[in-house]
């Protein structure tokens, strides 16, 4: 059964039915807003956004402070939101949705001052004399952020926040599959005060999405597949507006033989089933070295039998979040048993538990035919297979489309940097799950087809402004370098200038 299907429209607004992934009851309804309820929020965003942004960073870490406790104060409403959308575990709710908020929302009134105040830089060589040179950090006006259903609230927090405390308004769309928890992020925001229009949740579908693109907006920040981030790429490029796109991925993990195997074990099962395995940094094939690979292959299938998914109470695994996920991670999983894996634990839907359940699944004897080891399954599966060395392991990681993140298990901490370093991915964590999503002093994005641009911390706070440099003239500008009139004697005395200033030792050194 579908848990996001289209209703009859009686107006202009697309409709639909939704429900929840767990018991695939009715939860509500989805009404999208059409392209000129977009236009409108724009331009109430448009008339908000100047004031916000003359506003001190005092003012608006206080608005994000506020929102902290409110997040704090009113974490049952979203869990109770998110679990009834997704079908996620109580504890995947709590850890990923509330306390990674509470976390931005902190760190983010507490360090953005710091790294948006106006810089003065030193201007090298001869220039540096008689010019001096600051740098604004100017917000871009009104932004669109548009996020995806695996992290709905903290996805939307976390780029929120950011683009607010750079003093920019904000157009924020949700995922159709989970729009709720996303909306919740805006009700949070206008209970704690923030001034009318600078945050506006859009309700909608991809349609909606695509409205919010084309609506007008300075930049758009765009988290989701890379079928859709190629499409928004292309309307952001057409427009010539900047954009980021923050894509799937396909994380492979390295576990090489000096690994602590029972850390890797329990490492490759939540890397692999956290958030029911829908998580963008989640590791989705695991390449051990042969000395190893039995012993680390007993680990995780003992730990994996372990794992308890229920619908009610403590529960490990948690629901697929939609159906059509779960159709992927199906024929994912049979296209590698038709292919000669072998199914370790799990490998099915969970039928007796009514919903849209997968077991958390084991699977080795995996090739790079199959769709388990190259495309991204987003599903609880632990997907293991045996290399050589840590040089074929490194090549495997490597043959892959996407450049997420990646994981590199080892004792010996120079060799997992050396390792990682050569990983081609926009990350990678050293004994450890992929976790640098919520470390802001870690840029965040992908390389290859896993996106563009890096979100997050310093970096994600600026890439939410114009960098404004102003350059002045110590002198009061009584010479105007380079002025008229251009005189054969100026430009002779140019060249000889350049010659000592960049042909001999001295003018190199102080050029
Ligand atoms: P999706 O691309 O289908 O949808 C993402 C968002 O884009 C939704 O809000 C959707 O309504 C909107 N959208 C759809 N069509 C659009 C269009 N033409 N123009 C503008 N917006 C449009 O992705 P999804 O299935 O919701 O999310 C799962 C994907 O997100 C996975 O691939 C996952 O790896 C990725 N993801 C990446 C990160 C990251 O930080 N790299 C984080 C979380 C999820």
């Amino acid at each position: 059964m579908a848990i996001y299907e289209p209703l009859p429209s009686e107006g202009p607004r697309r409709r639909y039915q939704l429900r929840s992934p767990a018991t695939l009851e009715p939860i509500g309804e989805l009404e999208c807003m059409t392209e000129a309820d977009v236009a409108q929020a724009l331009e109430r965003a448009r008339k908000a956004q100047p004031a916000w942004a003359a506003l001190g960073f005092g003012e608006r870490a206080a608005v994000m402070r506020r929102v902290c406790d409110l997040v704090l104060e009113k974490q049952d409403r979203i869990l109770e939101t998110v679990m009834r959308e997704t079908g996620k575990t109580e504890t995947e709710a709590f850890a990923m949705e509330v306390f990674s908020s509470a976390s931005a929302l902190t760190y983010y009134a507490k360090h953005a001052a710091k790294f948006l105040a106006p810089q003065k830089k030193r201007i090298r060589g001869m220039m540096g004399l008689a010019k001096q040179l600051r740098i604004a950090y100017k917000p871009l006006g009104v932004v669109g952020i548009i996020v995806p259903w695996n992290g709905p609230f903290v996805l939307a927090m976390n780029q929120t926040v950011q683009a607010l405390m750079a003093g920019n308004a904000v157009l924020l769309k949700g995922s159709e599959v989970t729009p709720y928890s996303t909306a919740l992020v805006g009700e949070f925001f206008e209970e704690a005060g923030l001034p009318d229009g600078l945050l506006q949740v859009i309700l909608g579908d991809g349609q909606t999405g695509a409205a919010v693109v084309e609506s007008g907006v300075a930049k758009v920040s765009f988290t989701g597949s890379v079928a859709t981030g190629r499409k928004v790429a292309e309307a952001c490029g057409r427009q010539l507006i900047p954009v980021t796109l923050e894509l799937g991925g396909k994380d492979a993990m390295i576990v090489c033989a000096d690994a602590d195997l029972d850390r890797a074990a329990a490492g490759a099962l939540i890397g692999s089933c956290m958030n029911t395995g829908q998580y963008c940094c989640g590791t989705e094939r695991i390449y051990v070295v042969d000395a190893v690979y039995d012993t680390f292959v007993d680990k995780v299938v003992e730990r994996a039998k372990a794992l308890r998914q229920t619908r009610e109470g403590e529960s490990d695994i948690g629901a697929v979040f939609w159906d059509r996920q779960l159709e992927i991670i199906e024929s994912h999983v049979n296209d590698a048993k038709a292919k000669g894996a072998t199914i370790r634990v799990g490998g099915g839907r969970n039928e007796a538990l009514g919903g849209l359940y997968f077991e958390p699944t084991v699977v080795t004897d995996v090739t790079h035919d199959m769709d388990l080891m190259t495309k991204e399954t987003f599903g609880p599966v632990v997907s293991i297979m045996r290399v050589a060395d840590e040089k074929e392991a490194l090549e495997r990681a490597n043959d892959s489309e996407y450049g997420l993140n990646g994981g590199v298990w080892t004792q010996d901490k120079e060799k997992g940097f050396r390792l990682a370093e050569q990983m081609e991915t926009g990350g990678v964590c050293i004994n450890d799950m992929a976790i640098t999503y919520g470390v802001p002093e870690a840029p965040f994005g992908g390389v290859k087809s896993s996106g563009v641009g890096q979100v997050n911390g310093e970096v994600g706070l600026r890439g939410y402004c114009h960098l404004h440099p102003m350059l002045v003239d110590r002198f009061g500008g009584k010479e105007v370098q380079g002025g008229y009139p251009f005189t054969a004697k100026n430009l002779e005395g140019m060249k000889k200038f350049a010659k000592l200033l960049f042909g001999t030792r001295v003018g190199r050194w102080l050029a």
